[in-house]
């Protein structure tokens, strides 16, 4: 029966759990997790922060073998090099990133370019996408599992690219932000030029953004969906989610979960609808 192991094995290196740590503008980070492999998308807690939430995931800080920061905005960046020296896990960004961060390209992070695989190891690889956000050189990740089902996290962008657009398509998972509720943005306390900024081309996507790109993207393919960064003043969990719901119509038929800022509370596997509840 050591065939029947092997399979049974390759299969559960094949797997990939997402979990949010949290999301919001007070910090993000995600985890990917399969058989003997960890990254983390982004590491914008304080280190304590970050460690308290890993360890709710059940995950020891040293096993982190990779972080992959998107942008330099303090929510996705502020701990990275920190974590990536006290945990020993390789720092990737790409360079404008780093120039911005004052890191040192090679002695303290790989640098990558736009569209370059990142292979972190057999189980989990990395594909950057460059999205249009502010002055950052921000990125959206696309990883894949040994199986090669894919995971889009995509936050921080203020329109989808056609390129982004061809990619989130492939995908069994997609956590993306919905940021803002348009009316709730242009109604409320925020100066003229902050709404302008946050709903412009390199601002935050509204929930009528997220849930028209998603509508025209969506198939049986894609088994879970987590909308992350949603402001707190601008937005709420119930209106993000109606309203991607709403565009998508009968569409979708995986699983809707909403990331927030204080997270984890689920994971999301490849290859399961079903989100698994985290025990705090
Ligand atoms: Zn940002
Ligand atoms: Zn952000």
């Amino acid at each position: 029966m050591d065939w029947f192991k092997e399979v049974l094995c390759r299969l559960t290196r094949m797997g990939m759990e997402i979990t949010h740590l949290g999301s919001g503008s007070a910090g993000n980070s995600t985890l990917l997790r399969s058989e003997e492999t960890c990254v983390l998308i982004d590491c914008g807690f304080s280190l304590k922060q970050m460690e308290a939430r890993l360890g709710l995931a059940g995950v020891e800080p040293s096993s982190i073998d990779a972080i992959l920061v998107t942008h330099h905005h303090s929510d996705h960046s502020k701990t990275a090099l920190r974590a990536s020296k006290n945990w020993d896990s390789v720092l990737h960004s790409n360079l404008e990133t780093a120039t911005r961060m004052g890191w040192e390209p090679m002695a303290e992070c790989r640098t990558f370019e736009s569209l370059e695989r990142i292979v972190v190891s057999e189980e989990i690889s990395l594909m950057p996408i460059p999205v249009p956000h502010d002055d950052a050189d921000n990125v959206a990740v696309i990883a894949s599992n040994g199986d090669g089902r894919r995971a889009a996290i995509v936050t921080d962008l203020g329109e989808l690219t056609v390129d982004l657009m061809r990619h989130l398509s492939g995908c069994s998972h997609i956590s993306i932000e919905a940021n803002y509720d348009h009316s709730r943005l242009m109604s409320g306390p925020y100066p003229e030029s902050l709404k302008r900024r946050i709903s412009g081309r390199g601002g935050h996507l509204s929930n009528t953004q997220t849930g028209d790109a998603l509508a025209e993207i969506v198939s049986n393919r894609l088994e879970s969906l987590v909308l992350c960064h949603l402001s707190e003043r601008n937005n709420a969990p119930h209106l993000a989610e109606s309203e991607v719901l709403m565009a998508m119509e009968d569409k979708f038929v995986g699983s809707i979960g909403i990331s927030r800022q204080s997270g984890p509370e689920f994971s999301h596997w490849l290859g399961q609808s079903e989100p698994e509840r985290i025990i705090g």
